[in-house]
Order: structure tokens, then sequence, then C-alpha cells
């Protein structure tokens, strides 16, 4: 029962690992690099400054400060948030963190303030109750332990009765997104009338920021959030 909760090999060579990754494979895979654009993460040309934009976001607001994402997209990349995501390779959810606290001591914006709270991006209550987790939540997590940083569910999931975003064009994507997430009203914040004030939202998989910008719109509509950064594992396309 414990070695399938935490095998004590790699997920990619076999090799002997502990949280399902050998120090080996956590060092080969993929970073991205900056300089980045500030407000999607691609790799852009010429140097890291705060005016960065790539051709895409260029000219137009987001509602996030920062969207940053820690890892190509590879075969092998895939395959670890794959298994992390479908398989319950829950013991992975360490590792991948990792990768997250990486990027955070590399990105300013992030080390210099000590007060943010993690949000994760949220599923639908029927696909936690299929899969049993959320896989942004476990990253979440992962990452507070790491950083001793609070976790905050305050986004809920609807479902749009669209089954599935990848069939849809990027327009209907856009506002499929926004339809789908709501702010959570959480009793304790809500008694004081101001939620927190810095919020970094945990994705697993970052694709065309639909979805960071459908969340990070409704964080803001909170009274007292101030910023939000989205922090992902895996920038699809990358
Ligand atoms: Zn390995
Ligand atoms: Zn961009």
């Amino acid at each position: 029962m414990l070695s399938w909760l935490f095998p004590a090999t790699c997920e990619l060579c076999g090799e002997a690992a502990e949280q399902g990754l050998c120090e080996t494979c956590r060092r080969s895979l993929p970073r991205i690099p900056a300089p980045v654009c500030l407000h999607c993460g691609a790799p852009t040309a010429g140097q890291q400054t705060d005016a960065n934009r790539c051709a895409e976001c260029a000219g137009h607001t987001r509602p996030f400060v920062l969207a940053r994402q820690a890892l190509r997209q590879t075969d092998e990349v895939m395959q670890l948030v794959y298994n992390f995501k479908y398989h319950r390779a829950l013991y992975l959810s360490r590792a991948l963190a990792g990768f997250l606290d990486e990027l955070w001591e590399k990105t300013p914006q992030l080390a210099s303030r000590a007060d943010w709270v993690l949000v994760p991006v949220p599923v639908t209550r029927r696909k936690l109750y299929t899969r049993g987790y959320n896989q942004a939540g476990e990253l979440a997590r992962s990452l507070g332990k790491l950083r001793r940083l609070p976790v905050l569910d305050l986004l809920d999931r609807h479902e749009t009765g669209v089954i599935s975003q990848t069939r849809l064009s990027a327009r209907a994507r856009r506002l499929n997104a926004m339809r789908a997430y709501r702010t959570r009203r959480v009793r304790w914040w809500q008694r004081r009338r101001s939620y927190p004030a810095y919020i970094v939202l945990v994705d697993d998989v970052f694709t065309t920021g639909a979805t960071a910008r459908a969340c990070a719109t409704q964080l803001r509509k909170l009274p007292g959030v101030k910023e939000v950064v989205s922090l992902s594992l895996v920038r699809i396309g990358a």
C-alpha cells in the first residue's frame, strides 16, 4: 500500500527516487528561461524588463500583473503531468511543486513579497467527484508547504454545458471560461469585507491563458484584492 502511494522509483527513468522523480531527471527537464512576456510567459527576445510583451499581449490589458510557467512542453514533462492529473500519481505533487518553487526564487516580483496567498484553479464538482482530487489544488498545497504560504480555495468552477474546451475556437473558449468561474464567498474574509491583497493563481498547465484570465478577472472583483499573478507548471506550445 505504501509503496503504491510513494513508489521508490523515478516516474521517468525507473531509477531509485523519492517523490517519484530522480535528481538527474529533475535537473534535465527544460525550464523556460527569461526573457519572457510579462503577461503570458511566452519566451521573447532581448532583455527581461518590466515592459516585456509578446506580439499577442502588446496593446492588451490583462487582469494579472504577471504570468509565468516553469517548464516547456516535452514528452517527459507531459508524461509527469498526465500521470499526476489522471493516474492519481499524487506522490509527484511535491516534486512538481519544486519547479514552481524554483521559478518563484528567480522571479523578483514574487520573491520580493512575503504576503502572497495561493489560490488554485478549481475543477467542477463532477470532476472532483470522479477524479477524487483537484491537481491544481494539490500543487498549490505542496507549494504552500515549501514556501510557507496559505492556500485559499476562493474559486468555484461551474458546468457550462460544454464537454471539452479543446474543440472550441479561441473566442468561444474565452467566453466559456468567463462563464465557468465564480468566486466563493468565504465567511471569515467576507466579515472583514476584505480579501487577501496579493494572490498567486496556481494551475498545472497554461494553454491560451483564457482560464487564468477568467479566474483573475473574478478574483479582482473581490474587495481588497490588489494583484493577481498566474503561476503554472507547464506552458503548452513552448
Ligand atoms: Zn529519473
Ligand atoms: Zn504575451
